[in-house]
């Protein structure tokens, strides 16, 4: 299964922008795109197609080929996108910001701040304190904040990444069954071979004792016991 528009427009908007998700958009289903190819279809120069790959090649999600151009003696890069790596990276890039968020909410929360508006400045209790609640560039006397608008736009911004969360969640999902199935496949497979073994085993070794000669006055006792149960 192929990763979903929708999946793409998330990851691709949040590490590089929305440039860069026509660009994907452009190269993704496809092998060795040429760079020159991509600036014509975007109207763009090849610098400015460069520059957004590069957003994207820090995190591995494209890889490129060169080939000397052998008129113009320069090399052409070809680019291709890397799919089931965009899909690795998706879930740690957003837990990461997820965390982050988090802990800048508790933060906030906990945290009372003082700030001077004029130089955009910014102390807790503590650094406050010590310049005893003096701007340190103006002098002006520092505010104490009302942080609550902040920690709103934190948290709408949390509860947006959540929710991109959850869609990839399921977009991993969808992709999973295949594998999940093949493995179960495996596993029974595994499971019956064993259990034939067992069996074999078992029948191997009743036809030891089998064959194994038993002391004749046992077989008598067996006859008289089965003669009395009649
Ligand atoms: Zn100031």
């Amino acid at each position: 299964m192929k990763l979903s528009t929708k999946a793409i427009e998330i990851l691709v908007t949040e590490i590089a922008g929305k440039d860069t998700l026509a660009l994907v958009v452009l190269i993704k289903n496809k092998q060795h795109v040429s760079e020159f190819k991509i600036a014509d279809k975007m109207k763009i120069s090849v610098n400015q197609v460069r520059n957004m790959l590069y957003k994207l090649i820090d995190y591995n999600m494209v890889s490129f080929i060169r080939k000397k151009d052998k008129k113009k003696g320069w090399y052409i890069y070809y680019w291709t996108f890397n799919e089931a790596r965009a899909l690795e990276i998706f879930d740690r890039l957003l837990n990461l910001k997820i965390d982050k968020l988090n802990k800048m909410t508790e933060l906030e929360q906990k945290e009372q701040y003082y700030s001077c508006q004029e130089d955009k400045l910014r102390f807790n209790q503590v650094e406050a304190m010590e310049h005893e609640f003096k701007c340190p560039e103006c002098g002006q006397i520092l505010k104490l904040e009302d942080n609550t608008q902040m920690i709103a736009k934190i948290k709408k911004r949390l509860e947006e990444l959540t929710n991109k969360e959850e869609f990839y969640v399921q977009e991993r999902e969808k992709r999973k069954p295949k594998q999940k199935k093949e493995e179960k496949k495996k596993v029974k497979k595994e499971k019956k071979t064993k259990k034939k073994e067992k069996k074999r085993k078992k029948l191997r070794i009743k036809k030891q004792l089998k064959t194994r000669k038993k002391p004749a006055i046992f077989k008598k006792r067996r006859q008289t016991l089965k003669k009395k149960k009649r």
